[in-house]
């Protein structure tokens, strides 16, 4: 186990640490579509069909042939005689003479013995009354002619067979999280579920005798519980299941009272609180209990005392649990989960690219810290009258102090769009200064 006399870790080297120990993605599971928004893909989809299935026009119009309307003109049109109609999900199945039309609709068909679509748009109404007129309104019945105004080309306002997507193609890789497109493309090639990753199975404890959960009696020396319903957001924002674990006192038989029980359902086990040097901080000793600590300390403000080990092979499916010792101070719980649960997280989860959200700015504050430690300060950034974040010709963004910056002061991390990250090897950066900062989404 990690002791006080280890060095203390970068950033870097603690987050390889982590992921390399995070191990393989969880295994996958068939979800219908209904269900794969947010999920992981675990596998290559390949359509099923051709996309489109087959030509179809683009246009409401008449399918023609291109050869018998070149010559057509508004003040010299071509009269077609209309033999049908191919309405969408209709068969083409006509027989259309030369000289001849089929009245047609965006994503119909088209018949075989046509090569081009005129659109409706290019088509002329005959004035004369009583004579049928060439309208395409919905209701009206076919006309038995059309006038066409324009000539097109063969090919014309027809979308091929295949043009989008071949049968076999690769459509989606895996690794990325599904939206919306994604599970319309599934669709559209003809898959009915999609094969994603098990999604994480993350239990959240805190620790403290004086924590209480929120809405309940403070008495003297209470406070509420904060790092656990937020933990619990942060993990399921992140994708994952989440297991509410509650409070445990300041005692190891009381932590390992719950994590020992809880272990088997869990792929992660986030603990807060207790992992520093104090006299009743026992979660280190607990990690112990369940299996190894494999890094704590982090040179990192705020959360410097984080822990991470793994347990004996025991979680979900038999494989190890990732354990997760944060500070109890909660801003430093949730910087310590952005900085090293959520790319664990994703990497359990199979994201193979995750967005990294960064970029750049200028600080009208001091953005000051410790150095010899990578800094995350909880900023906000500028913003115009429509709530756009403003960029200098640059393209780089303006930040301000969200509020103090104590690891304790959750109200600056309430606030903030963002973390600014000063680099170890300085302590401050100057109003003015350029910094680095990495958006909070929710
Ligand atoms: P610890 O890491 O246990 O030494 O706690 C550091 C500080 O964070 C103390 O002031 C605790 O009261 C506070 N703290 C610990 N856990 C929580 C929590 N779950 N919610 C709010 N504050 C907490
Ligand atoms: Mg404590």
């Amino acid at each position: 186990m990690a002791n006080e006399t280890e060095p203390i870790l970068s950033v870097d080297e603690a987050q390889d640490r982590v992921l390399a120990a995070a191990g393989r993605p969880l295994p996958g599971v068939d979800v219908p579509l209904a269900e794969a928004l947010g999920r992981v893909l675990a596998e290559r989809i390949r359509s099923a069909l051709d996309l489109p299935p087959w030509d179809n026009s683009s246009m409401d119009g008449f399918a023609v042939h291109a050869d018998d309307v070149a010559a057509a003109t508004p003040s010299e049109p071509v009269r077609l005689r209309v033999v049908g109609e191919v309405q969408a999900g209709g068969s083409p199945d006509l027989d259309v003479p030369a000289g001849c039309a089929v009245r047609i609709v965006t994503g119909a068909r088209v018949p075989a013995a046509t090569d081009a679509v005129v659109p409706v748009e290019s088509t002329l109404r005959e004035a004369q009354a009583g004579s049928p007129k060439s309208s395409f309104r919905a209701g009206e019945p076919i006309a038995e002619e059309c006038l066409v105004a324009a000539a097109v080309a063969s090919g014309a306002f027809i979308r091929h067979r295949g043009e989008d997507v071949r049968a076999g193609a690769v459509i989606l890789e895996p690794g990325r999280r599904i939206g919306p497109a994604q599970i319309a493309m599934a669709a559209a090639v003809g898959a009915g579920v999609m094969r994603v990753h098990r999604r994480p199975v993350a239990g959240v404890l805190s620790t403290g005798d004086e924590l209480r959960s929120a809405g309940q009696q403070l008495g003297e020396s209470g406070i509420p519980d904060a790092n656990r319903p937020g933990l619990l957001a942060m993990c399921r924002a992140a994708g994952a299941e989440t297991v509410d674990l509650g409070i445990a006192a300041d005692s190891l038989e009381a932590v390992l009272n719950v994590i020992r029980p809880a272990m088997e359902r869990l792929d992660l086990l986030i603990v807060s609180g207790g992992v520093s040097v104090g006299p009743y901080d026992v979660v280190r000793s607990a990690f112990g209990e369940v299996g190894r600590v494999e890094l704590w300390r982090v040179a990192v403000q705020p959360g410097k005392p984080f822990a991470f080990g793994r347990s004996q092979p025991r979680g979900v499916d038999g494989r190890q649990v990732l354990l997760f010792g944060l500070p109890g101070n909660p801003v430093s719980a949730l910087v310590t989960f952005e900085l090293f649960v959520k790319p664990a997280l994703q990497r359990i989860s199979g994201v193979t690219s995750p967005t990294l959200d960064s970029d750049r700015a200028v600080t009208e504050d001091r953005l000051a810290k410790a150095s010899g430690r990578r800094g995350f300060l909880r900023v906000t950034v500028a913003r115009d009258d429509l709530g756009n974040p403003v960029r200098d010709d640059r393209g780089r963004l303006r930040v301000r102090h969200s509020g103090g910056q104590g690891s304790h002061m959750l109200s600056a991390m309430a606030s903030a769009d963002a973390l600014a990250i000063v680099p170890e090897s300085i302590d401050r950066i100057e109003p003015g200064g350029e910094v680095e900062i990495r958006w909070l989404r929710t």
